[in-house]
């Protein structure tokens, strides 16, 4: 609550006379900065290109006025005057106050009426107003300039006491809400309370007596919390609420705003003083919001709202049920309802964009209020630019960067049904956009065997494992408690399009009992919740879902963004499934085909671990020759999808533990099938237990030790290429070394390599053309990349990795101290999520450059799950790249990424 002010106000109303102005503006002469811009006749102080400055609704404001719209005039306090009242600890800076003063007088010049003079009372309305606009902050202070007397002068005025009355009381209310902190409650409960009195249903039909009561339980409630009386004085009145504004940029909910929304840079709130016009004034008076379009559809038909006989907060409150302004020249006047369309079209020609925007009609006078682009949903942002652009009113480019890349999600995965109701009891980490809704499984096993019983489910785990995918791949949606935004669960689940929530701290998960622990409440395997992929949100029971939408203007938007990146975008998949829906989705090549993922089907890995669990040359070989068909005939299956686009696919990478069994059953089972003792395979899962296996024996430190897994899985892509080859089929194969640090790795295991595709080329008597190259995931690698080119054919930068060992976070841990970097802005961002440009960044910057100074035309991509971020999007064309890789749902983003980035940069085709 603000502080309040020891000395009473003054009963008694006082005009600001002449004499004061004079002298405010002999004091202003002397004072620097100018921090009030006028609005109004005869011309704005400022104009639309002063968001910074003065936000963007006084900017607005100040430019309808020069166009010529009808306007109440006032005036915009600077967001500069925020920072400095905010940097002051909260003391408004000197001169300020004559300044407003100044203005005032132009206001009541152009109105012809005095502020707190109860013969002919200028009333003025406060609102906030940042550069960017921002729901989070205060709302409207209305009325500013009633007092005891004023309001008796008003009715008189007006010849209707009932409006003066009920103007009194609702600034009462909103300045004793909004700017003194007097629970909302309160006053509702008093108005509910006489409204039970006068045995009447609804506020308009209080009567004037009824409303003077309404007033003083008001002033009573005021003053109890407030510790004095509601000021008369109406300039004391202008001035708190002026501070208001300034102190709810520095509230929790407009800090919360900013941050959820990304908001940076900006100075402050302005404030806009602006001369009340009302729509309450009769029945030939009315007030209104609009839209130029429907945003929720994008359709060009005019949608807006309004209600005769009312003020601005009545149609927001939802308390009576407004008009269609379709119906204005029907229900309420003609004459408005032409003006309110010329004023549309106006608008538009002068935004080229869709305006939201407010309206009121005083005795049948329209006067704007407020001006701003229209929030809209992807659908319509989608649609708008592409009409827009057909219209002639936006050029391509303006088209292109209209539509947020990452909001494309909206249009790509299931989505909850906005009007459903929800009941959300947990949040974590968005980790894979859309919606699910399932029961509960507790294991990757339960999870696949209910699915196939024909349940949905939920798969709830602590983390995940490649152990689990299985059971991942079959749940409907997959929720972690743990990990971070590239821990297993992020981006295996990300990879397949399937939602999914990791790091959801407050979930208590036991495995044992089939519970899920949440706020005290338990839940079971018959319990259904659903989780949002798209926000990390959730709910309890089932929500419903709707389906995603491809529409016209979507393909032609992606068409256009084609048209003017540079950039190109290849996907992460490991299936022909996903390389098929990623090639729909636009993907120009695989970037990443991860064949570990190869591994985890139930005879596959029988042969894996058996592999695994040879302590002979031979018998790993003879393992390996059992998997060869399998990762052949995937590959074959990639290549055919793929059509003769590039396919890069990295040779085995994760630890081997990660393969094997850690329950005694299953070790049990593996034993027998392979002839063991349980021992035996305990001492092997033990043997390759590491203190920290993601810097262990992992990547092509794997095939240095066992070069033989390398030669089968060359066999198995060179085999397969011959085969697709001979098919008529054009292939393009890039074998990939994961992990390397050194130039010598690459050159021992280059050996192999050329070696075993040379063998198959002799024994099919056909070539294929191949690449040889590496990952830049260890920083070492990225530091001598001169080096690395030397052998590499191109490097694909592994920024899951790179960024790990660069911060030294581990992956699948960081969402344990991640969360206080953020809060505490000891980071911006979560580095997984979006490129660390100064470090990370840094690395594959150097990289491209040591490595195209060995070799001009290296190709470089990045494959890490940055590929699909807007913003590391922009970071990579800006670098050099020659492409992102991403997974599959997300290549239409990067698509459009990659065009922002590049007109951004002004980059011509
Ligand atoms: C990486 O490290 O960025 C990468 C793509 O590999 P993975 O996520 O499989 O470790
Ligand atoms: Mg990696």
């Amino acid at each position: 609550m603000p502080a309040t002010k020891k000395k009473p106000a003054a009963k008694s109303a006082k005009p600001a006379a002449k004499p004061a102005a004079k002298k405010a503006i002999a004091k202003l002469s002397t004072s620097k900065t100018k921090r009030v811009y006028f609005f109004g006749l005869p011309k704005s102080d400022g104009n639309v290109e002063m968001k910074d400055l003065l936000g963007g609704k006084g900017a607005n404001l100040a430019d309808m006025v020069n166009m010529g719209l009808p306007v109440p005039p006032g005036f915009t306090i600077t967001t500069q005057t925020c920072k400095d009242y905010n940097d002051a600890k909260q003391k408004l800076p000197a001169g300020l106050i004559d300044e407003i003063k100044v203005n005032l007088a132009k206001v009541e010049k152009s109105t012809g009426k005095k502020f707190g003079d109860p013969s002919n009372p200028l009333l003025l309305a406060c609102r906030s107003g940042a550069k960017v606009s921002m729901p989070g902050m205060m709302d409207t202070v209305l009325n500013i300039g009633l007092n005891d007397v004023v309001v008796e002068g008003l009715a008189k005025l007006s010849n209707n006491a009932r409006f003066a009355y009920d103007s009194y009381r609702r600034l009462i209310q909103m300045f004793g809400d909004t700017v003194m902190g007097v629970p909302h409650d309160e006053f509702e409960h008093a108005l509910a309370e006489q409204r039970k009195k006068a045995g009447v249903a609804s506020d308009p039909e209080l009567q004037t007596a009824d409303l003077k009561f309404v007033i003083e339980q008001y002033k009573e409630i005021y003053a109890k919390h407030t510790g004095h009386p509601f000021p008369q004085e109406p300039l004391k009145q202008l001035e708190l609420s002026v501070e208001a504004v300034f102190k709810s940029w520095m509230g929790d909910r407009a800090i919360k705003y900013r941050e959820i929304n990304d908001i940076k840079g900006l100075l402050g709130t302005a404030v806009n003083v602006q001369a009340m016009v009302f729509g309450n004034m009769g029945d030939d008076s009315a007030t209104g919001v609009a839209f130029t379009r429907d945003p929720s559809t994008g359709e060009n038909v005019f949608y807006g709202e309004f209600l005769i006989n009312a003020q601005g907060e009545d149609v927001v409150a939802g308390i009576r049920t407004p008009i269609d302004c379709n119906k204005m020249g029907v229900e309420f006047s003609q004459k408005s309802w032409k003006e309110l369309l010329q004023i549309k079209n106006t608008l538009e020609k002068r935004y080229k964009d869709v305006q939201d925007f407010e309206f009121t009609i005083e005795r049948g006078k329209l006067y704007m209020l407020q001006t701003r682009a229209g929030k809209r949903n992807t659908v319509a942002a989608v649609r708008i630019a592409m009409e827009m652009l057909k219209e002639k009113l936006i050029d391509e480019k303006t088209a292109v960067l209209r539509v947020d890349p990452a909001s494309l999600d909206q249009l790509l995965h299931p989505q909850f049904d906005p009007n459903s109701k929800k009941v959300s009891i947990a949040k974590g980490l968005p980790a894979s956009p859309g919606a699910s809704v399932g029961k509960l499984a507790f294991t990757a096993d339960e999870a696949h065997e209910r699915t196939q019983n024909g349940e949905k489910v939920l798969l709830i785990r602590k983390e995940t494992s490649p152990e689990d995918v299985q059971g991942m791949h079959s749940a409907v949606g997959i929720l972690t408690s743990t990990g971070g935004m590239t821990s297993h669960a992020a981006v295996v689940a990300r990879g397949w399009g399937k939602c999914c929530v990791v790091g959801a701290g407050a979930l208590q998960i036991n495995t044992e009992k089939r519970t899920l622990t949440i706020g005290g409440k338990t839940y079971g395997p018959d319990d259904v919740l659903s989780i949002n992929g798209s926000t990390g949100e959730i709910y309890e029971g089932a929500v419903e879902t709707v389906a995603a939408q491809m529409t016209g203007p979507f393909a032609q938007l992606m068409k256009l963004a084609d048209k003017h990146r540079t950039l190109k975008i290849r996907t992460n998949a490991d299936t022909p499934a996903d390389a098929t829906r990623a090639r729909d989705f636009g993907a120009e090549g695989i970037g990443l085909c991860r064949t570990e993922h190869m591994f985890f089907d139930a005879e596959r890995i029988h042969h894996m671990r058996e592999m695994i669990l040879a302590t002979e040359v031979d018998a790993r070989k003879a393992a390996l020759a059992k998997l060869l068909p399998y990762q052949r005939e995937d590959f074959v299956g990639i290549f055919r999808a793929m059509k003769g686009l590039p396919v890069t696919i990295r040779l085995l990478d994760p630890p081997l533990h990660e393969f094997l069994p850690h329950d005694d059953e299953s070790q049990k089972d593996l034993a027998k099938s392979l002839g063991l003792t349980h021992q035996q395979v305990k001492d092997r899962v033990s043997q390759l237990h590491e203190a920290n296996p993601m810097l262990g024996h992992r990547g092509d430190r794997l095939a240095v030790t066992y070069p033989e897994i390398l030669e089968m899985q060359v066999r198995a892509i060179i085999e397969a290429a011959v085969q697709v080859k001979k098919e008529g089929i054009k292939v393009l194969p890039e074998i990939m070394i994961p992990l390397a640090g050194t130039k010598k790795e690459l050159d021992y295991l280059k050996t192999y390599t050329v070696d075993t595709a040379n063998a198959v080329f002799a024994e099919t008597k056909t070539k294929v053309d191949y690449l040889y190259g590496t990952m830049i995931e260890v920083p070492r690698a990225a530091v001598t990349a001169d080096e690395l080119a030397q052998t590499a054919q191109f490097f694909s930068f592994g920024t899951n990795d790179l960024t790990q060992m660069t911060f030294g976070y581990s992956r699948d841990d960081v969402n344990s101290f991640l969360p206080d970097y953020l809060k505490k802005e000891i980071l911006d961002k979560d580095p997984f999520q979006t490129l660390d440009a100064g470090g990370v960044g840094k690395l594959v910057g150097m990289a491209v450059k040591l490595g195209r100074g060995v070799k001009k035309d290296l190709k470089c991509g990045i494959c890490g799950e940055h590929g699909g971020d807007p913003k590391s999007v922009e970071f990579c064309h800006g670098v050099g790249l020659d492409y992102v890789s991403c997974s599959p749902f997300r290549v239409p983003i990067a698509r459009l990424a990659a065009a922002h980035a590049a007109i951004k940069a002004g980059a011509k085709k």
